[in-house]
This record gives C-alpha cells, sequence and structure tokens, in this order.
C-alpha cells in the first residue's frame, strides 16, 4: 500500500501520517519525490484499511501496489533514485557516470596505493577492494580483513576516493560499515536474507550484486529486504549469471539494464570483469554496458594481474583503465550520460546539493 501525499503536503502532515501509519502496527517509509511525498506502508499481513488514511489532511490518494517489491518499484517512487556522497561531487544514479575501479583484492599497502593512484588519475571516483573474499577454495587468499579496510580508509584520506568493499557475513559486517563508504553485498550472498536485512539497519549505501541464477525479480526482492528496514540507498550491479557458455567465465545480462529501470528507481552498474572473467572481454563490454543505459561500471584492475592473488585473468591493467574512460567519456553523451572525471572534495555535484536518495 502507498499512501500519496498532495504536492502541497506539509511536512507536519507527512509525519501525523507516518505516525498513524505506525499506530496501525506498519512501517511507514516516506519517500520524498520531485513532485510530492510518497509513503510506503510494509509490516501488513492482508490489506490495510484505507479508509482513515485517505481521510488524514494532505493525503491525495492511496493505491494498492500489487508487485512483490514496493519501496523498490518505480510506482512507489516515480524518478531515478541518486545517491550522493556529502561533501564531495560524487554521486551514484543520474546524469553522470559513477565509476568504481581498483583490484579484487587488497594484498599489500604498495600494490592498493599504486593502483588507486592510477584509477584515481584517470578519473575514478571510487575505489574498490576485498577486504574479505568469498572464494571458491577454503584454502586460497581470503582477504587481509581489517588491515584492508585500514588500507582503503588511507586511501580515501590521500585521494579522496570513495570506498566499496564487501561485507562476508553478518559477523564482519557492521567493521566494514565502519570503514567503507559503500557496503558491497557479493553475489553469492544476494539471497542472504539475514545479512541482507542486517544492512537494511545501516545508513550507508549498499551495493548488491546479482546472483549467479537470480531472476529480475530476485533481484529486486534483495534490494526490498534491505529497503524494509528503512536503508534506501541501495545500488543494484550486474556482474553476470551461470550459463551453458564456457568462452567466458560468467555471461553478462546487459539485458536486465532496462528491466531494472523500467520496474525500478535504483541505479544498476556494470561489472564487466566478473560478468566476463577475461582481460580481454572487459573493455568491449565496458562499452556495451555504458551504451545499454547503466548508470556505471565496476572494474577490476590491477598493476600486475599476472601476480595477483585473486581475479588476475579479469583483472585490466592500469592502461588499459584510461582507455577505458577514454572510449566510455565519448558513448556517454550518446546516451545523455557524462563522465566526470575525477571527484572534488569540498563540493557537491554541479547544479547544488544532489537530493540523497528518496
Ligand atoms: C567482487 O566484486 O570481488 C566479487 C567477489 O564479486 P561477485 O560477488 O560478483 O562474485
Ligand atoms: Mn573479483
Amino acid at each position: 500500500m502507498l499512501v500519496v501525499m498532495k504536492a502541497q503536503a506539509t511536512p507536519e502532515q507527512i509525519q501525523a501520517v507516518c505516525e498513524h501509519i505506525v499506530q496501525l502496527g506498519f512501517r511507514a517509509h516516506p519517500l520524498p519525490g520531485a513532485q510530492r511525498t510518497a509513503i510506503g506502508i510494509t509490516g501488513n499481513k492482508g490489506e490495510v484499511d484505507r479508509g482513515n488514511l485517505e481521510e488524514l489532511s494532505g493525503v491525495a490518494e492511496v493505491i494498492r501496489v500489487s508487485k512483490p517489491y514496493k519501496l523498490a518499484s518505480r510506482d512507489v517512487k516515480e524518478e531515478d533514485t541518486v545517491i550522493s556522497f556529502p561533501g564531495t561531487d560524487a554521486a551514484i544514479g543520474g546524469r553522470n557516470l559513477a565509476i568504481v575501479a581498483g583490484p579484487c583484492s587488497v594484498e599489500s599497502r604498495e600494490q592498493a596505493f599504486a593502483i588507486a593512484e592510477q584509477v584515481a588519475a584517470a578519473g575514478a571516483q571510487f575505489f574498490r577492494g576485498g577486504a574479505f573474499k568469498p572464494r571458491t577454495s577454503p584454502y586460497v587468499f581470503q582477504g587481509l580483513g581489517l588491515e584492508a579496510l585500514q588500507i582503503m580508509a588511507e586511501i580515501r584520506e590521500r585521494t579522496g576516493l570513495r570506498i566499496v568493499t564487501e561485507a562476508l557475513d553478518n559477523e564482519t559486517l557492521d567493521l566494514v560499515a565502519e570503514w567503507a563508504d559503500v557496503v558491497q553485498i557479493g553475489a553469492r550472498n544476494m539471497q542472504n536474507f539475514s545479512l541482507l536485512k542486517r544492512a537494511g539497519k545501516l545508513r550507508k549505501p549498499v551495493l548488491i550484486k546479482r546472483g549467479l541464477s537470480a531472476t529480475l525479480d530476485e533481484f529486486l526482492m534483495a534490494a526490498e529486504y534491505v529497503m524494509s528496514e528503512g536503508n534506501y540507498q541501495v545500488i543494484l550491479c550486474e556482474r553476470g549469471v551461470r550459463t551453458f557458455t564456457d568462452h567466458t567465465r560468467n555471461t553478462l545480462d546487459l539485458s536486465i539494464v532496462p528491466a531494472v529501470q523500467r520496474l525500478s528507481h535504483l541505479p544498476i552498474l556494470v561489472d564487466p570483469s566478473h560478468g566476463t572473467g577475461r582481460r580481454d572481454s572487459v573493455l568491449p563490454m565496458a562499452r556495451a554496458a555504458v551504451a545499454s543505459g547503466a548508470d556505471g561500471i565496476l572494474v577490476e584492475v590491477h598493476n600486475q594481474p599476472e601476480k595477483a592473488l585473486s581475479d588476475g585473468p579479469q583483472s585490466i591493467y592500469p592502461e588499459q583503465f584510461v582507455r577505458m574512460m577514454d572510449e566510455i567519456e565519448r558513448i556517454a553523451p550518446v546516451v545523455g550520460r557524462s563522465l566526470p572525471r575525477g571527484i572534488h572534495i569540498g563540493s557537491e555535484a554541479p547544479g547544488g546539493p544532489v537530493p540523497s536518495s528518496l
């Protein structure tokens, strides 16, 4: 159920409707939009009696949302969600493409800094690096843990790059959230519902990677889990799914980009690194991702990929990253986007502050 407030509704009226919903025993999610505020209602087992709600002052109408995902749906919020990073001009969603680049894993201070400096110079705004790694084998490198988080915090300090890193489990979620700017939930955890709910209690952006065999609905329901707990800063990321083909590690499913955008207001990035598993496929698929309308790219970059402790074969060289940036910068205007080069600290996005998500 969704309560649509009148365009001229006051904050007090919105607050009063939220309180009324809570008194009924449900949860209220006020979602301010460009034209008007909508208030999502969750926690109801069956129909909510719309009678009283429609009579409250400032209410325009009460609508039933038939989709299983509600807060993630465009029915609830028409305009695209833009996630901003206070004190910087970085944003995920909106007109500007967001570029997240860095190694699969932080392996050492030297390695992480060398790569960070190169991706920053090429114009990335976000640095990625695994601290806690989901590895298929328990006998291989599992990540440097806290040490990696500390190294990435130093990178943020030095370069301004905002940090994206994965939280692997409930035990380390709060620790990761303390150090990171964006908490990544990996493909293998996309349906770890207790982790999603815990991530929903954070007040930090959460990036959810598509599960290895997740349908569009399952992907959006993962976002809904986070949002249902009150965290509306959710970013989706297509990273390839399992298919019968063996010329790539996964099959990058770019057709999910317009499908997500049709149904949801949430931003969606594309990861051509895990999506293909092959360095020689990363640039072509990054170009295609931008052409498909994605809100940005998440890509693995390594200065010595042949020595990488994880995902070397799919990591591009820093020089290739520069080329990728140059190429997508030219494609972006065709799809009404632009590529900001570099992050500016102490400034907001051009055109004034970006409204925070939802
Ligand atoms: C990663 O981004 O390093 C990663 C492990 O991704 P995924 O969860 O998509 O496999
Ligand atoms: Mn990886």
